[in-house]
């Protein structure tokens, strides 16, 4: 068997070397990703991102737990791109695994991206195929830091879940952080706190004074830690999913995600060929330093040499 057939079959030694193979930017990824791309496109993704402490993790579990009883096999991909050092399978996540050692239909793992051209933005919608073509009904995505880099992959996701907690700066950060137009749910977790009300009417508010949208991200209060709220966001979720289904913003946010990625993959390559190419002909770099050729010159020749490639 290859390793995507492994992979296909949900084992989940084959799923994990998958993904760390993701992480470093394996040479055998581009093999690996042809075999398994056609039998993607099925898993719903749910992404998740918030300020550190705000009970991602706590939900993230929750969740597993909610797919579990619609009987839904689940996996869950937990992301730091700010740190390229941790990833691979963490202490948290064998403990996270612990309630779910013996369920063949959860896969919890944590990832870095270490090696991966393009970094955490390419590395990530990667890694989800593994997990879709694994044959999980839902991948979710949580982020573990806060950063652009996060918004972005947690935005890589069909339904993307806003995460705040009362006394985070609530409304006010999350309007600066500009994660207002990547929320379709809103999460005010840890609602057995004080402000958690106060921080759930700022949301409200913030939206009712915002654009008119298709859907309007409702705001659901949650104590994670207790499973408290948990249908309900379940529900939610649920109704973000009928409202993409129905009205056809499922197949186009996923082409132009799709379409993005390929941008972003072609480009890389390029700034890859453009280095070597300027590395192997230190004359370009002696000529523009030296003041007898310009930036765009410089730039127009590289072009030039780049698409008459053999
Ligand atoms: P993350 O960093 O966003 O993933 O947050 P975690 O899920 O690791 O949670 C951070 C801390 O908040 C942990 O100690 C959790 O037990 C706690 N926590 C999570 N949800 C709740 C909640 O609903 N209420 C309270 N009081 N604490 C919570």
């Amino acid at each position: 068997m290859t390793l995507a057939e492994d992979v296909r079959a949900r084992d989940p030694r084959a799923i994990a070397r998958a993904i760390s193979m993701v992480e470093d930017g394996d040479q055998g990824l581009r093999e690996l990703s042809a075999e398994l791309y056609e039998h993607t496109g099925r898993a719903y993704t749910v992404g998740l991102t918030g300020s550190p402490g705000v009970g991602k993790s706590t939900i993230a579990n929750q969740l597993v737990g909610a797919a579990r009883a619609h009987e839904r096999s689940v996996a869950v991909l937990a992301i730091d791109p700010t740190s390229p050092l941790t990833g691979g399978a963490l202490l948290g996540d064998r403990l996270r695994m612990q309630a779910h050692a013996t369920d063949p239909n959860v896969f919890i793992r944590s990832m870095a991206s270490r090696g991966h051209l393009g970094g955490m933005a390419l590395a990530a919608p990667e890694a989800i195929r593994v997990l879709d073509a694994a044959g999980h009904d839902m991948v979710i995505v949580e982020t573990v830091g806060v950063g652009q880099a996060e918004v972005d992959v947690a935005a890589a996701t069909d339904s993307t879940l806003v995460v705040v907690s009362p006394g985070w700066g609530d409304a006010v950060q999350v309007s600066k952080a500009g994660i207002l137009e990547i929320a379709d749910v809103f999460v005010v977790n840890k609602a057995d706190r004080e402000g958690a009300e106060v921080a759930e009417r700022d949301l409200q508010q913030m939206l009712r004074m915002g654009p008119e949208m298709p859907w309007t991200p409702p705001v659901v209060s949650t104590t994670a830690v207790e499973g408290a709220g948990i249908a309900e966001l379940w529900e939610a979720i649920e109704s973000h999913r009928s409202y993409l289904e129905s009205s056809g913003e499922l197949d186009r946010r996923r082409a132009s995600r799709l379409l993005r990625e390929v941008e972003s993959l072609a480009v890389e390559g390029l700034r890859g060929r453009a280095k070597r190419l300027l590395e192997k002909d230190p004359s370009l770099t002696a000529d523009l330093a030296g003041r007898r050729t310009d930036p765009y010159r410089t730039a127009a020749i590289l072009e030039e040499r780049i698409s008459n490639r053999p």
